[in-house]
């Protein structure tokens, strides 16, 4: 029995983990399937086991909670959840507790959007709130970014005293691939699904970043009404259109349970062709009096049921493997396959994730394995049904892009190319080394350096310091003038003139950020000694771990640095630090800033503070030697105030750097 309490326990614990992993950093790590059997297995237990169930157990509780950088929404209907199936079976016992209450019931069968759930409210047919779901009873006020969303409407083709509605914000599956490309270009981390991107987008702080998301909505619910009378769902999605809503696509109204079944199947087998992500279809009752005398439970209405669409799985052969360079420079490995139908679409190629994987299931062409889609968009083999022969598939150790050798860094699954001209990579590292914080080189953004690598204006990095105005103009490229071509100019000439930690920034050295770059250059003051630095030269500096001091020595023995850095030089670009630091009153000082300061960004405290010879650290721990904190400064005060760590206010500090 001890046993069992514990399984319980744990299941708990994992399944928290892993919903505050997906609703509250929107960075899943495990299949929405995964997670779904986890927690069946845990509504299993309780049921068999009710002295253990408790209130606040993850089968009774919805989403995530509301974060405290947005203001807090009290809902006043709640925002339930819906209860789920898997099976046919599962299906008609739902048919069986729903005609248990009522009679001959309608049910409206829809496509289940995967995205998240919100509320817009409107007063006299004006936009005036929208907020998402949150924990059901508060969620967050993202009307800014609700605005934006193209297809919601901000007046109403009706004047209503008052309306709210509920509907699924989702990212359609062109934007996902527009938005991952972006992310992929300027380096960042791209997202993992078309859902986690709407929900990371839909939080934004900046509205007009999520308005350059495309993302949209589907109106499957109203909340409230007045001035209206309403009897059924059908009768409802009908009237949201009328009022200039886009509903919820596809959905049929139907009489028995088996012709939901039917629905669900086509549903199912439309889902791959869909122009966006849906998870699995709801069947809901479609009359409000019956769904009154249904009632709910505290998570979920009893008049409706989600059914959620295995992850498709199938046997097929690899016929090849192919590796593919990306742009920050690692190393892919694709699985070629004879075509198999998979979850509405043919798939003949499927991840092989990254060397680890195909070494541990022992991979190789010719063998037979299975390949699964779940919600996301790339296919991936599972594991290996059927070896062809004893052999593994022998990972390349020369770029197939460039032929430079490759790199495995400690502790990282990847393998990757790491020469600064690769041309598979080059495109990225050309946007790095002309961004703000790097070389800060207006005249070249991306979809200029785009057209000069096409054209072979650019064939590494410093064919920029090469580029002329007659090189440019003989090029003959459409929309390049004598005032863009001056402008151009003008800015790669403004840039020799940066300081030291500017060019460390922009070589795009792994691990190696603004800040590091330029505690490099302050550190060494000149290039030169940089480069001959040793590895624990480079350790010694007050920040720098292992990872980066050996990230940084071995970019300046790959001959291509080297040789990247000579060329700029001649071409007159600076190589010494400016900004070296005279007065060093915060040396081995840490603070950890906290809150919302009254006038100083948290960015210029931080400058502030390493421009005296101090450190910034996030977590307040027996080091730190001051806690900086502003208004609705959370944990980090308390545990501070633990530690005994002196916790001083702006004023404060401003004293102390005057
Ligand atoms: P849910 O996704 O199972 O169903 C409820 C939601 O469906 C509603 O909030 C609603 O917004 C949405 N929906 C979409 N189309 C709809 C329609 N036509 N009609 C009605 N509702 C519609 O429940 P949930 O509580 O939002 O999320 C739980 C699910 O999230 C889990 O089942 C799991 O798949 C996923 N999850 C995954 C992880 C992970 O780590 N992968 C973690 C937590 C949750």
């Amino acid at each position: 029995m001890e046993n069992v309490k514990n399984q319980i326990e744990n299941l708990r614990e994992t399944l928290r983990y892993h919903s505050n992993r997906y609703y509250n950093d929107d960075a899943p790590e495990i299949e929405d399937y995964e997670y779904d059997m986890m927690m069946r297995d845990l509504k299993n237990l309780e049921e068999q086991y009710p002295e253990y169930d408790t209130p606040d157990s993850p089968t009774k509780k919805v989403g995530g909670k509301a974060d405290n950088s947005f203001e807090s929404v009290v809902h006043s209907v709640r925002m339930e959840s819906l209860q789920d199936a898997f099976s046919e079976e599962e299906l008609y016992d739902f048919d069986s507790r729903v005609l248990s209450v009522v009679s001959n019931p309608a049910y409206c069968v829809e496509p289940k959007i995967d995205g998240l759930s919100v509320s817009l409210e409107y007063e006299n047919g004006v936009f005036v709130r929208g907020s998402t779901r949150g924990d059901g009873n508060i969620g967050e006020d993202v009307s800014g970014n609700i605005k934006v969303i193209h297809n919601v409407p901000l007046k109403l083709k009706k004047d209503i005293p008052f309306l709210e509605v509920r509907g699924e914000v989702y990212m359609p599956k062109k934007s996902f691939e527009n938005v991952v490309d972006k992310q992929l270009l300027n380096g960042e981390k791209p997202f993992k699904n078309p859902r986690n991107a709407a929900a990371g987008s839909l939080r934004q702080k900046d509205s007009a970043v999520a308005a350059t998301r495309g993302l949209d909505i589907f109106i499957f619910n109203i909340q409230q009404i007045t001035g209206v009378t309403l009897h059924s769902h059908k009768e409802s999605l009908d009237f949201l259109k009328e009022l200039g809503f886009s509903t919820v696509p596809g959905y049929t109204l139907v009489h028995s349970m088996k012709e939901a079944v039917d629905e669900i199947d086509k549903i199912g087998e439309k889902r791959g062709s869909l122009e966006f992500d849906i998870d699995g279809a709801v069947i809901k009752v479609d009359d409000f009096e019956m769904r009154n005398q249904l009632g709910s439970t505290s998570k979920f209405p009893k008049w409706a049921v989600a059914f959620k669409y295995p992850p498709e799985e199938k046997q097929t052969k690899i016929i090849d493997i192919e590796i593919a360079v990306g742009r920050t420079g690692v190393l892919t490995p694709t699985a070629v396959l004879e075509p198999v139908h998979l979850a509405g679409t043919t798939v003949s190629r499927a991840t092989l994730h990254n060397s680890d994987f195909i070494k541990e299931k022992g991979i190789a062409v010719g063998d037979v394995v299975t390949v699964r889609k779940a919600g996301d968009i790339i296919p991936e083999v599972l594991c290996v049904n059927k070896h062809n022969s004893n052999e593994i598939y022998e990972y390349p150790v020369f770029c197939p892009s460039c032929g430079s050798a490759v790199v495995k860094e400690n502790g990282e699954a990847a393998i990757r190319c790491i020469n600064p001209d690769c041309p598979a990579q080059l495109l990225r590292n050309l946007i790095h080394f002309c961004s703000r914080d790097a070389m800060d080189i207006e005249g070249l953004g991306p979809a200029i350096l785009e057209t000069f690598v096409q054209n072979g204006l650019i064939e590494k990095t410093e064919d920029i310091y090469a580029l002329t105005y007659e090189k440019i103009e003989n090029a003959a490229l459409e929309g390049f003038k004598e005032k863009s071509i001056n402008n151009i100019i003008r800015s790669i000439e403004n840039s020799k003139k940066n300081d030291l930690g500017k060019l460390i920034f922009a070589l795009g050295i792994r691990h190696i950020g603004a800040k590091a770059g330029s505690l490099l250059a302050n550190r060494f003051k000149n290039m030169d000694a940089i480069m001959h630095a040793s590895f624990d030269d480079i350790l010694q500096i007050d920040g720098f771990g292992e990872v980066m001091a050996e990230s940084v020595y071995d970019f300046f023995r790959n001959e291509k640095s080297v040789n990247l850095i000579q060329s700029i030089a001649r071409s007159g670009v600076n190589m010494n630090c400016f900004s070296v630091v005279n007065d060093t009153r915060f040396e081995g000082k840490t603070f950890v800033l906290t809150g919302t300061l009254p006038t100083l960004k948290r960015s210029e405290a931080s400058k502030i503070i390493e421009s005296f010879g101090g450190k910034t650290s996030s977590g307040v721990s027996k080091k730190t030697s001051y806690v900086l904190a502003g208004e609705e400064a959370g944990s980090k005060l308390d545990k501070a105030n633990a530690l005994g760590i002196e916790i001083i206010n702006e004023t404060e500090f401003m004293e102390m750097i005057k």
